[in-house]
């Protein structure tokens, strides 16, 4: 057993900290006003070529693993732009996934070398109104018209949509009654957001303003068949091959803003004077900062452990299920810790960690929830029966 870096991951996490090192405070403050996408930032990741971490080396990528695409998403959450920053990239590093595991060699020369390269920007839709986290209840739907399909029906909290030239899709293509699983007969597109079939309407939310999340009213959307990844009806297990590597990334994002409230919660406690000695010599404050960087810390091992475990292609479903829980749940606690040891001036936006905490909730309610988590984890670790 081993817990150290290699010196090559070592180096993701030096390199990337220093790219987003060039983008401070104030930039992200600005774009949290404005709700104005970090174009800037968007555009340096991928001129450093990290939007290919993970992707093969033969479309351009890096060829690495999930271990070293978490390490970096870890570092930019960290990083003063939070989840701003990651969300503004995470679509790019994981939503490919199901591209490279089951598209077309075609398919995959034909989208990833754009998507490695920063030209296109892609957005994920899954969830629907109706459906909710039960995704076997999409009413979206795909029919055969022509050597293709058109696509009905709606998506909601697509996010970077109003950014995106195309998008990966989940649609019946048998409805659920005519099935004999209820996991059968969805299947996964990705194509082009053409903008003439698909309205695109922002939804209005609490935090990470500089990354938009919009609900899409799809009506009669061209879908070529060469845009339909792998066999018509498999969709849904396709999906489940890339839920454990997006769970690990989302878990390691919430744990580096979790960090980064920390670490100014420690620094201003370090600073603030009051009753004649630093606010940061009273246990009170001490003691919940404690216990936040044991917290924080356990949920990045258990990330780490899952994310070994994926990349030696090894089951890793409860290990990812636990790195999204706990990095979620510890990085809100570091967040709301944060904001009560600046005391009021945690509730000034200057101090950024209103900011954070706004931002950590949404690791929370994204893309599962810790409710369905505390299900699975009783039922594949505990044995229980299923719940839902
Ligand atoms: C900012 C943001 C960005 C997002 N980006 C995307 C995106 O890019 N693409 C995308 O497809 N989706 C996206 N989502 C959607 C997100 O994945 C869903 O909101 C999430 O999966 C929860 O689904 P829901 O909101 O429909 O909740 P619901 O399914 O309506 O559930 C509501 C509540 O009921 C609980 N619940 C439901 N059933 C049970 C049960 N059987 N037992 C116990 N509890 C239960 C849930 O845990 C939850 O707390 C985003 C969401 C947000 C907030």
């Amino acid at each position: 057993m081993n817990f150290s870096l290699s010196p090559e991951q070592e180096a993701i996490r030096d390199n990337v900290g220093r790219l987003c090192g060039r983008f401070g405070d104030d930039y992200w403050l600005e774009r949290d006003r404005t709700g104005s996408f970090p174009h800037e930032f968007h555009a340096a990741v991928a001129a450093a070529g990290w939007l290919g971490i993970a992707m093969p080396e033969e479309y351009g990528g890096a060829g690495l693993g999930v271990t070293e695409a978490a390490l970096m998403m870890h570092t930019v959450a960290r990083s003063a732009g939070a989840l701003s920053a990651a969300s503004a990239i995470h679509i790019n590093i994981f939503g490919p996934h199901p591209i490279v595991v089951f598209g077309s060699a075609e398919q995959k020369q034909r989208w990833i070398p754009d998507l490695v390269a920063g030209r296109a920007k892609s957005c994920f839709g899954v969830t629907e109104p109706n459906a909710g986290l039960d995704t076997t209840g999409v009413e979206t739907r795909a029919e055969p018209a022509g050597n293709g399909y058109v696509i009905h029906g709606r998506k909601v909290w697509t996010t970077t949509a109003q950014e995106a030239d195309k998008v990966m899709l989940l649609a019946r293509t048998t409805p659920r009654a005519d099935c004999a699983r209820r996991t059968d007969g969805l299947t996964l597109f990705y194509t082009d957001l053409n903008r003439d079939h698909v309205e695109v309407r922002e939804i209005p939310k609490m935090g990470r303003a500089a990354v938009d999340s919009n609900a899409l009213f799809i009506d009669g959307l061209p879908v070529p068949l060469e845009d339909r990844i792998g066999e018509e009806g498999e969709g849904f297990r396709y999906l489940l091959h890339s839920l454990n590597p997006e769970r690990i990334l989302v878990g390691l994002e919430a744990v580096g803003i979790g960090q980064n409230a920390l670490h100014r919660a420690t620094q201003y406690a370090k600073d603030r004077v009051v009753f004649g000695r630093p606010i940061g010599q009273n246990q009170a404050i001490q003691h919940p900062l404690a216990e936040s960087w044991m917290a924080l810390e356990a949920a990045y091992l258990m990330g780490l452990k899952a994310a070994s475990l994926y990349d030696r292609g090894e089951p890793c479903g409860v290990e990812s299920n636990a790195t999204k829980y706990l990095g979620a749940e510890a990085g809100f606690e570091a967040c709301t810790r944060a904001i009560l040891t600046l005391g009021g001036m945690g509730y000034a936006k200057e101090f950024h960690v209103e900011r954070l905490l706004r931002e950590v909730l949404i690791t929370r309610l994204a893309p599962v929830s810790p409710q369905l988590i505390l299900c699975h984890i009783a039922e594949k670790a505990l044995g229980l029966p299923k719940s839902y």
